[in-house]
């Protein structure tokens, strides 16, 4: 961390924010030019908040060189993550093309949709069963009927499930179903459920929030890096912009910038990014082009009558072109598409 004092910082006020850094268990670089005067602070600082020297009289600016968050950072661990899954792995040179319905609606929506998915090339199942909605009066989930829904199409279709977990209080539930449990948008602040999800050995994919910046969404998987368990994904799933063409916009750029800072799997959302089902392939092409370790897609066998983001869902034969052309890409990337091979996710036999 460097400290840089104001032009006019007394030779008191350097001293006592030399004596605070010390007092913080930090080691001191100083260093005094005919400018500024600035002070290393050398040592473990991801966990001081740089507010601690910023009120000091004196100091002028606080700058950290290492990333606040240390277990996510490339810094540390310059090797990206990889974990497996049903018999593929996230993270690696396989593409993972997570697939399904906005909501869980009934046994055969999920099982007709599980099927269909499977034979375009999805490795993993995607299906909300408890449904963060912006009215409380609309759909809000099947609950445990739609995870029994979804262990049979598991079942059926050797795809592994991932499920939305809107609150610590379903975790106990969640956890004899889910094989990946999906944190929304809406929760990525939810520190409680970060935590609670950290004490878990369950897979996560972390979605990025509304109006989240990069720094704030490595932030939130510290929470559950910290807690010990190590396979969290990222997920891009559009921003709030000022443009309104689109339901959200897609941050491309995050792609390479998280691929940057962290060694943790990068997945992009072009459902909800877009919002529309005619844009959804376009953008995930470009997401696999940048870098992405994959996709989650929003898919459904009859997107007029979905009770919910039927806008943004695809019909299975549109999916199936989307993963054909999606794997032409991988290849162009040196990849190639995940297929699960119906195994038991490592999770859920006790694999750490
Ligand atoms: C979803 O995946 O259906 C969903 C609600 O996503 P998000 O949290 O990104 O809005
Ligand atoms: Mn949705």
């Amino acid at each position: 961390m460097m400290i840089i004092m104001k032009v006019d910082a007394t030779p008191q006020q350097v001293e006592h924010v030399i004596e605070r850094v010390k007092e913080s268990g930090l080691a001191v670089h100083l260093s005094q030019g005919i400018e500024a005067t600035i002070i290393g602070a050398i040592g473990e600082t991801h966990n001081l908040a740089t507010e601690q020297f910023e009120v000091l009289d004196g100091v002028d600016i606080v700058k950290r060189i290492t990333q606040p968050f240390k277990l996510a950072s490339r810094q540390f661990h310059p090797e990206n993550s990889i974990f497996p899954l049903a018999g593929f792995n996230v993270g690696g040179d396989e593409i993972a093309i997570i697939a399904g319905p906005c909501s869980v609606e009934s046994r055969s929506q999920i099982i007709e949709t599980a099927i269909a998915v499977k034979e375009a090339g999805a490795c993993a199942l995607r299906g909300g069963v408890f449904k963060p909605r912006s009215s409380p009066y609309a759909f809000q989930g099947l609950g445990e009927d739609g995870l029994e829904y979804l262990s049979e199409a598991r079942a059926q279709t050797g795809l592994p499930i991932v499920a939305e977990i809107m609150s610590q209080t379903q975790l106990e539930l969640m956890v004899r179903y889910v094989d990946v449990m999906q944190v929304g948008a809406r929760n990525m602040q939810n520190y409680n459920l970060l935590r609670a999800l950290g004490e878990t050995r369950t897979p996560v994919l972390l979605k990025r929030g509304l109006s989240a910046t990069i720094e704030e969404l490595l932030m939130s998987a510290e929470y559950i890096l910290s807690g010990g368990n190590k396979q969290v994904m990222l997920c891009e799933r559009g921003i709030r912009t000022y443009e309104t063409s689109t339901r959200n916009t897609t941050d491309i750029n995050a792609i390479p910038v998280l691929k940057n800072l962290t060694h943790l799997p990068v997945i992009l959302d072009p459902s909800h990014s877009t919002g529309q089902a005619d844009y959804v392939a376009a953008i995930a092409r470009a997401a696999i082009a940048a870098g992405a370790d994959g996709l989650i897609v929003e898919v459904h066998p009859d997107p007029a009558h979905a009770v919910s983001d039927g806008k943004q869902s695809l019909k299975p034969e549109k999916f199936a072109a989307m993963v054909k052309q999606v794997g032409q890409i991988a290849q162009i990337m040196g990849r190639k598409l995940a297929s699960a091979d119906g195994s038991q996710s490592p999770s859920k036999l006790g694999w750490i």
